[in-house]
């Protein structure tokens, strides 16, 4: 059977962090405060990937809590997550994922996040949308002060 997963995720820009998204390091002033990487595109993705299988959401099972997922590297989250899918006997079909962010740009730095999450995803980079927008400088997104993500993951799972 083939289901479905939705994941959204946001965190707040915090000086002196780097701003990692889909596992790159974009250069900016501000980086995104977080326990781990707080990398809002990955804990996207693993969140559609969770949701999709009824899993907890990637707070349970990487609590911010825990001493181990300090500056954990979030591609590594997806990974896990795949594992949970695999380990369950199923597979994932494809990822479509947004970035929302006023600055700095992202779109130049696209092609290499694909690459790192068709890596941990194992899937072929055509079964993986990122693309990116701004918030039409509205909100607190417009404000420049974060950036949001979401995601949504197709699994095909034994019934
Ligand atoms: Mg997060």
């Amino acid at each position: 059977m083939t289901l479905v997963g939705l994941g959204y995720d946001v965190h707040r820009f915090a000086e002196g962090r780097k701003l990692i998204l889909g596992g790159v390091e974009i250069p900016y002033a501000l980086g995104l405060d977080g326990h781990s990487d707080a990398d809002v595109l990955c804990h996207a993705i693993a969140d559609a990937i969770l949701g999709a299988i009824g899993e907890a959401d990637i707070g349970h099972h990487f609590p911010n809590t825990d001493p181990a997922c300090e500056g954990m590297d979030s591609l590594e989250i997806v990974r896990r997550a795949v594992q949970l899918v695999q380990q369950q006997g199923g597979r994932i079909l494809n990822i479509d994922s947004t970035l929302v962010a006023e600055a700095p740009k992202i779109a130049p730095h696209l092609t290499a996040m694909k690459a790192n999450l068709a890596r941990v995803l194992t899937l072929p980079e055509k079964r993986i949308g990122i693309k990116a927008t701004t918030n039409e400088r509205m909100g607190f997104l417009g404000r420049k002060e974060g950036v949001a993500a979401m995601a949504v993951a197709s699994v095909e799972m034994p019934e």
